[in-house]
């Protein structure tokens, strides 16, 4: 097949000329080169089509992002419509989309915060350190500049995102990063770093907090930085209760406490936000991906009413931070669309309901020997895969591949945890779009199962 337009390409070029100048000319983000790249052409609801025709369920929503499904001719209008009347305004003035989406994320977000639109979630995560260490400042505590993040949470490419990421692969050859970010042990229960068994938790990974606050000195602490639940780094869910407990060492030492909610945001998580399902207020909340479900690049960093008040001074006090493409009218059109959808179709509710069903449906899975856990958060799911349930030990690098390559010729995209930490990258990943089906979810299972199968079969 050729990569005509009615293959939605809108480009006369045959798939091997297209090749040929994607190899000429493309630079593909985080891979090794691939030479023979997918050439997406087209989608509709959880399903893609490549040049070739072949369909693929799209079982990660992109990279965790297209949540309303592909295809939606009404968000491509809301777009169309807002280009037309307005393509672009200065962002320290204002426009009618943007003024709009503000107050809805802060619906959304039940009330009580400013919203600072940037182009994506390294952005979002950049504003919250800059915001989190002027209001120290201004609130006369300078000396505030640390930031604590986990190991294994991935937050963005920029060098403080970089910084705060606890990734060592992503890491090392771009060093030195931004400074001032210190690590602290992830809530993995599976491999609890406290050597913690089940039944016996004293939630240790949350305590932690308070001796890395003292050994680093409260005065030096200025934020926290937490996803509700690591997703990139391997779906770790935490105890029920680590969040609170967090959030109440924050209060105790003066420290903010900022949530990444790039993933878990706009009901991924079957919550809102993912923090709802852990009741806690976080300060400031960073949030992408599933605010336009991808149809346009756009995030936003939503912090506490009270705390932009001290950037409203006058004199020296305001955030002195611009970026040319935040908060772009077509893209908050666009996010106004997505969210009108989430609601009317009640999306997070079904996002909620899927996820329950496939934590129930993945059961299937468990006793095959090479998977050591299973996750669930909303509509999210990690499959550990491991050399052998007693050692634990990870599974190697070709056993993942294998099993994202099989399901990929049976029709099933699926991810894994990223090039993250040395030989811990054994997590495959589901994140599929809202719009998913029963019947699709059984596919995902079973395809997910006959790959995993494949690796019992013994080398000729
Ligand atoms: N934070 C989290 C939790 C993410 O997963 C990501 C990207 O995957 C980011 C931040 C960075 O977002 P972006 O790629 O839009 O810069």
């Amino acid at each position: 097949m050729t990569g005509t337009s009615e293959a939605g390409s809108g480009v006369e070029w045959d798939k091997e000329t297209l090749l040929e100048k994607d190899r000429q000319y493309l630079w593909h983000h985080i891979t090794p080169h691939n030479p023979n790249p997918m050439i997406g052409v087209s989608g509709e609801g959880s399903w893609l089509t490549d040049i070739d025709g072949n369909r693929y369920f799209d079982g990660m929503s992109g990279l965790w992002c297209v949540n309303v499904g592909h295809g939606r001719e009404e968000i491509a209008q809301a777009a169309a419509e807002q280009m037309k009347t307005l393509a672009y305004f200065p962002p320290y003035h204002s426009h009618v989309p943007g003024i709009r989406l503000a107050e809805k994320v802060n619906e959304w977000l039940e009330g009580g915060y400013r919203i600072f639109f940037s182009n994506s979630g390294s952005d979002a995560n950049e504003v919250a350190f800059k915001i989190a260490r002027q209001y120290h400042h201004q609130n006369g505590e300078p000396t505030r500049f640390k930031f604590i993040s986990r190991h294994r949470a991935y937050h963005g490419n920029s060098m403080g995102a970089l910084g705060a990421t606890g990734q060592a692969n992503r890491k090392t050859k771009y060093e030195p990063l931004g400074t001032g970010f210190q690590h602290i042990a992830p809530p993995y229960c599976y491999r609890c770093p406290f050597g913690q068994k089940e039944g016996d938790c004293r939630m240790q990974c949350a305590e932690a907090y308070e001796d890395v606050i003292n050994w680093e000195g409260a005065e030096t602490v200025a934020a926290v930085i937490m996803e509700p639940v690591i997703t990139g780094g391997g779906v770790i869910v935490p105890p029920e209760n680590y969040m609170k407990r967090v959030r109440e060492i924050c209060d105790k030492y003066g420290v903010l406490m900022i949530v990444d909610e790039v993933i878990c945001g706009f009901g991924r998580s079957g919550q809102r936000f993912g923090h709802q399902n852990f009741g806690v207020r976080p300060d400031i909340v960073t949030m992408a991906k599933g605010i336009t479900s991808a149809y346009s690049p756009l995030s936003a960093t939503a912090v506490r009413e009270d705390m932009y008040e001290v950037f409203k001074k006058g004199g020296d006090s305001h955030f002195r931070h611009v970026n040319t493409f935040g908060g772009n009218p077509a893209s908050c059109a666009v996010a106004l669309k997505n969210i009108e959808i989430l609601e009317r179709e009640q999306l997070v509710e079904r996002s909620a309901s899927l996820g329950e069903s496939l934590r129930g449906k993945l059961e299937a899975l468990k006793d095959h020997p090479l998977v050591g856990d299973i996750r669930t958060f909303g509509l999210i799911a990690g499959i550990e895969l491991v050399e052998d349930k007693q050692s634990k030990a990870p599974a190697a690098p070709d056993k993942l591949a294998h099993v994202i390559s099989e399901c990929k010729k049976r029709g099933l995209l699926i991810g894994k945890n990223g090039d993250t930490v040395p030989g811990f990258n054994n997590v495959l990943t589901l994140s599929p779009p809202f719009v998913t089906t029963e019947e699709e979810l059984d596919f995902i299972v079973l395809t997910l199962g006959e790959a995993l199968a494949g690796l019992l079969v013994p080398a000729e």
